[in-house]
């Protein structure tokens, strides 16, 4: 299921550039446009999930091939002395594209603890 009117939905429809740097079945990766970090890049389910609060049994495949193509990521990025991956939950957890997406940052030592 797609969201004719979600960005990442556009992005992995192709309609809009992105920075791609995997695909597969059921996962899409792109370079985030705001790096935070040498290495930022959003992994993407293909399914429109739109938060991590709407992720149950029906759909949680597509959130563990997320997490498969998380570290397949990591290796091809040389992240070999670690990295953070970051969900952002709904307003209070500062969510800005209701699309469910994991952000892999690394690159370099990562100091900024949120716990
Ligand atoms: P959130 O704040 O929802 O956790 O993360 C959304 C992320 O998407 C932000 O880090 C932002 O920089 C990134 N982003 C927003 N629009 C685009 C875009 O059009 N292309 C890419 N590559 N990244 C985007
Ligand atoms: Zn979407």
């Amino acid at each position: 299921m797609t969201d004719s009117n979600c960005l990442f939905c556009k992005l992995i429809a192709g309609e809009i550039p992105s920075g791609k740097v995997y695909e597969d079945e059921y996962v899409y990766a792109f370079r985030d446009i705001n790096p935070q970090a040498p290495v930022h890049i959003l992994v993407v389910p293909k399914e429109h999930i739109a938060c991590a609060a709407e992720i149950n049994g029906e759909n949680s495949l597509h959130v563990a091939k997320c997490f498969e193509a998380i570290a397949k990521i990591a290796e091809a990025e040389g992240l070999d002395k670690g990295y953070r991956v970051v969900n952002n939950c709904g307003d209070d957890g500062g969510q800005t594209v209701m699309h469910l997406h994991f952000h892999i940052i690394g690159g370099t030592k990562l100091s900024e603890r949120i716990i």
